[in-house]
């Protein structure tokens, strides 16, 4: 590519992939796997190169950090006057509509950015630059994080990515973000506790004399509890405003706690005011949080939510092998593929499998292989039998039928592809424990009605076609046998 490229010979894609030589050159893999990869190459037209990013704090980020490289790299793969837009998809507040983008041309900053913005957004894009000069404190904080939890052994999957994203800038920048308070939710196990003591550690390691504290909702109650019954509210509520960072674990038990609730607005409110950051985890999304008071639980919203959801499996595997690397112990690829594809509900459970694995070899004098794996989980794992993943589905259906997963995922109408689809719909249908809507998630984002019409469609195959019905017999048995 040089400058005088006549335009017409230019495609978005190529660009684009160009565009990603460069800047892969340029950056750690880290930076390059987070902020590139997501983003996808939308058009190109009269010089003006359209990128979608996921989210407006992705497109905030990218105009922070990484602007220049980027005018300097399509400058240099399109010539004089290349220019770049962003799509950013936005998730609307209102349940009822879908994601939407809006589209935000660059160059002129934040600025400009936010004045495009015609649509209503849940983020701000304010950026604040407090210049904080640490006081000296007489009693050490004791942070109370666990040094076991850092970003290096959080691994990334598009689970985690705006959570791990943006707790990396909070922990570079502690309250200097618009993500305060930064409220990280999710179901359990799925990592909430060890990202936010990732967080707590990097900003310790980056600057020691921060001050920032550590502990769960519960642990807040009850010391506020003591603290009344000791006649020393105020000494709480003074130490917990001297914070440069507080961090607070699974802030839906202040529900129903309306006096605990009134002492944590007002130390949120003074953090907040002076630019402290703020650290929260939930069980759930900050609309879902019940028995909260309405002002506090607007406060949690005022930064950035972003939540953790279940790890695909090739990041269920990551998980695996690194805990393994940690253990110093290795595993025949077989037995890890076999308890990432079984093991799908979280993260905990993901590490009690390898952990009870571990044990069973070791009482047993057994090596690990794969029939030591089966039995463990039938033994140790709750339901393991019956807790056949999606994934798992699809691969068998698709390896009887000779079709690709992708293609069973895309949009393709070709027959012998959407009955392999459908017949996979039924599956997990009727062997797991997933919604309708779950499903149709892991088909490519289908909804649930077709999911619905898909079981029928098999139903009535299965009466009226032989070899249809020899064949769902037949994946049936494969399935259940639960042989990999
Ligand atoms: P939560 O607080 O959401 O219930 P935890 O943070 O306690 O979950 O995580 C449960 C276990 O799973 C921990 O041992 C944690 O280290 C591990 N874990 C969760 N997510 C990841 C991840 N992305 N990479 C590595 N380990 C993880
Ligand atoms: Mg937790």
């Amino acid at each position: 590519m040089t400058e005088n490229m006549p335009e017409k010979n230019l495609n978005f894609e190529t660009v684009w992939s160009d565009c990603l030589k460069i800047i892969k050159d340029n950056l750690n893999a880290q930076s390059f796997k987070t902020w590139f990869d997501p983003i996808k190459p939308v058009k190109l037209e009269s010089k003006v190169l359209t990128i979608q990013v996921p989210s407006q704090f992705f497109y905030e980020w990218l105009e922070e950090h990484y602007i220049q490289l980027l005018q300097k790299t399509l400058k240099q793969i399109m010539g004089v006057g290349a220019k770049l837009e962003y799509n950013i998809i936005v998730e609307n507040s209102t349940p009822s509509s879908a994601p939407y983008t809006i589209n935000v041309p660059t160059g002129n900053g934040k600025k400009a950015a936010t004045n495009e913005l015609s649509l209503p957004l849940n983020i701000t894009s304010k950026i604040k630059n407090p210049v904080i000069i640490p006081g000296l404190r007489k009693v050490p904080v004791d942070s109370q994080l666990n040094p076991k939890y850092h970003f290096d052994n959080f691994i990334e999957g598009e689970c985690n990515r705006l959570a791990r994203g943006a707790g990396w800038a909070v922990a570079h920048n502690p309250g200097g973000t618009a993500y305060n308070p930064l409220m990280i939710f999710g179901g359990v196990g799925l990592g909430k506790t060890h990202l936010i003591h990732a967080i707590g550690n990097m900003i310790k390691q980056i600057n020691k004399n921060k001050t920032v504290i550590y502990l769960s909702a519960e642990k807040f109650i009850n010391q506020y509890v003591e603290s009344v019954k000791s006649n020393n509210q105020n000494d709480f509520i003074s130490y917990y405003q001297s914070m440069d960072v507080l961090i607070v674990d699974d802030v839906q038990q202040f529900a129903k706690k309306e006096r605990t609730q009134e002492i944590f607005f007002q130390i949120f409110n003074h953090l907040h005011q002076s630019n402290k950051q703020i650290i929260l985890t939930s069980d759930k999304a900050p609309k879902d949080i019940k028995d909260v008071d309405e002002r506090l639980l607007s406060r949690f919203k005022w930064g950035l939510s972003a939540d953790l959801c279940i790890p695909d499996f090739e990041t269920r595997i990551a998980i695996l092998e690194n805990k393994m690397y940690e253990s110093g112990i290795t595993l025949h690829r077989d037995v890890v593929e076999y308890m990432a594809h079984n093991i799908d509900t979280n993260v905990r459970e993901l590490e009690g499998a390898l952990i009870s694995l571990l044990a069973q070899s070791s009482l047993n004098r057994k090596e690990i292989d794969l029939d030591l794996a089966k039995q463990m989980m039938k033994n140790f794992v709750k339901n393991a039998t019956r807790e056949i993943s999606i994934e798992y589905i699809q691969k068998l259906v698709c390896d009887y039928y000779n079709v690709s997963v992708e293609n069973v995922k895309s949009k393709t109408r070709k027959r012998e592809i959407v009955q392999a689809r459908q017949i996979a719909m039924y599956f997990a249908k009727d062997l797991t424990k997933a919604s309708l809507k779950n499903i149709g998630t892991h088909f490519g984002n289908r909804d649930h009605s077709t999911v619905i019409h898909a079981c029928q469609t098999v139903n009535d195959l299965m009466d009226t076609d032989k070899k249809f019905r020899h064949d769902v017999d037949e994946l049936n048995k494969r399935i259940r046998i639960n042989t990999y």
